[in-house]
C-alpha cells in the first residue's frame, strides 16, 4: 500500500458535555480513516502518535462552559490533549519525516496537525521518549517554573506539596530538596506515601485520607509552620493549609483537583489568613512560562543524567485504555504520572 492511500484511524471521541465526575462512557472510541499524506500546498503535519498525556485540565475542557482560558471541547470530536508523537509527512519548512515532537495532539493514532506552534522538536532521545508527557514537558516545566518562579523559595524554608506523588508534585518536592527546603508531602494511598520518603527525597510525607483533621496533622508536621505551599488540591487542604501558614508565607496556586468535578465549589473559610499572615497566594498557567522552557530542559536533563532527579510513571498500553486512565486521576488510581502508550516508535 502506497503512503498515499487510507489506513483505519482510531480515535477516542469527546461524547458530550460533562457534569459532576466524568466517566469512561464520555468519550468513545470510535475508527475512522486517514490518508498518510499532507495535502499539496498544506502546512500541516501528519504525525503518528506514541505516548498520550492524561491530565486533570482536561476535565475542564468537558464542561460546557469551562471556567478558565481554554475552550471546551468539540462533542463528536476527538479528544485534544498533549503527546509525544513522530513526523510521518510534513508541509512545514520547520519539521520533516521521522523528527520526533512533542505538543498538542488529539486521541487518536494519526493526526493531521495544522497548530504547528503548539508543537516542540524533541532534541534529546537519550530519555525515554515518554518523559515528554511529563518529566520534560508540560507538566515539567509547571513544576519548575511554579516552584522557582511563584513560590520564590529561599534555602532552609518549611514547603508543603498536595499531591505530592503526581506528575507536578513528584518533581515540586525534588526541586524543593534540590535547592535544600525541608520538605513535606501528602498523597491518598499509603504506596504513594512510600513513594514520597523513599523515592522522591521528601523528608516527610503523610496519607490525608487517614487523617480525621487537616489542621492538626499539619501541625504535626509543620510545628514551626509552612513558608510554601504548592496548591494541587484545593478544598478543605487549602483551608488547613491556611491556618498553618508562617508570616510572609507563599501560596502557589497550581491547580484544585478536588473542585474539578463539584457542581458547587467549597468554600474557603480562613482567607482572612492572608491578611494577618501577610500570605501571597498566587495563581498561575504553566503557559506564561513557555519561555523558561529551554533553560528547565537543559537543567533537568541534566538533573536526569547525574541521576539526581526519580522519576514514576503509570504506563496504559493501548489508546482504548485512555478514558479510563484519565478517570482514574480523580480518584487517585495513577501512581506517578498517568501515561497512554498508542504505539511504540
Ligand atoms: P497527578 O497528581 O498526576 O494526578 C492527580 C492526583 O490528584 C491523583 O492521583 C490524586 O492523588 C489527586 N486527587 C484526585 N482527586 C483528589 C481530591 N478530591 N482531593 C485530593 N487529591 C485528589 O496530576 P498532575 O498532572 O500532577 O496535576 C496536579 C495538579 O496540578 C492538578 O490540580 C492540575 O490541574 C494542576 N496543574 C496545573 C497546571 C497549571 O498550569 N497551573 C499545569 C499542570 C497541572 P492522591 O492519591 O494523592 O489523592
Amino acid at each position: 500500500m502506497g503512503e498515499g492511500d487510507e489506513v483505519s484511524n482510531k480515535q477516542i471521541i469527546f461524547r458530550d458535555f460533562v457534569t459532576g465526575f466524568p466517566k469512561e462512557s464520555d468519550m468513545i472510541l470510535s475508527c475512522s480513516k486517514i490518508r498518510l499524506k499532507v495535502g499539496e500546498g498544506s502546512k500541516s503535519v501528519l504525525v503518528k502518535n506514541l505516548y498520550l498525556s492524561c491530565d486533570p485540565y482536561l476535565r475542564g475542557r468537558m464542561n460546557r462552559n469551562p471556567p478558565g482560558h481554554i475552550p471546551s471541547f468539540t462533542p463528536g470530536s476527538p479528544i485534544i490533549g498533549y503527546g509525544v508523537s513522530k513526523i510521518i509527512d510534513s508541509g512545514h519548512p520547520d519539521f520533516k519525516e521521522g523528527d520526533l515532537v512533542w505538543g498538542l495532539t488529539r486521541w487518536e493514532e494519526f493526526s493531521l496537525i495544522s497548530e504547528t506552534d503548539m508543537l516542540i522538536k524533541i532534541k534529546y532521545t537519550d530519555v525515554p521518549l515518554s518523559y515528554y508527557t511529563g518529566l520534560l514537558g508540560m507538566p515539567g516545566l509547571t513544576a519548575y517554573a511554579g516552584f522557582h518562579e511563584v513560590c520564590s523559595p529561599k534555602k532552609g524554608e518549611y514547603v508543603y506539596v498536595s499531591a505530592a506523588s503526581g506528575a507536578v508534585g513528584q518533581l515540586v518536592g525534588q526541586f524543593a530538596k534540590l535547592m535544600g527546603c525541608y520538605v513535606i508531602g501528602s498523597a491518598g494511598s499509603d504506596e504513594k506515601v512510600n513513594l514520597l520518603k523513599n523515592k522522591f527525597g521528601y523528608d516527610e510525607a503523610f496519607n490525608y485520607k487517614e487523617e480525621p483533621n487537616l489542621n492538626e496533622a499539619l501541625k504535626r508536621y509543620f510545628p514551626e509552620g509552612i513558608d510554601v505551599y504548592f496548591e494541587n488540591v484545593g478544598g478543605p487542604m487549602l483551608d488547613a493549609v491556611l491556618l498553618n501558614m508562617r508570616i510572609k508565607g507563599r501560596i502557589a496556586v497550581c491547580g484544585m483537583i478536588s473542585q474539578y468535578n463539584l457542581e458547587k465549589p467549597y468554600g474557603v473559610q480562613n482567607l482572612f489568613c492572608l491578611i494577618s499572615k501577610r500570605i501571597r497566594m498566587e495563581g498561575f498557567t504553566v503557559i506564561d512560562y513557555d519561555h523558561l522552557y529551554p533553560q528547565f530542559l537543559e537543567l533537568t536533563h541534566q538533573y536526569i543524567k547525574e541521576g539526581k532527579i526519580f522519576y514514576v510513571e503509570d504506563t496504559v498500553e493501548g489508546l482504548e485504555k485512555a478514558p479510563a486512565a484519565l478517570i482514574g486521576l480523580f480518584t487517585g488510581s495513577n501512581v506517578g504520572k498517568q501515561v497512554v502508550v498508542v504505539a511504540h516508535e
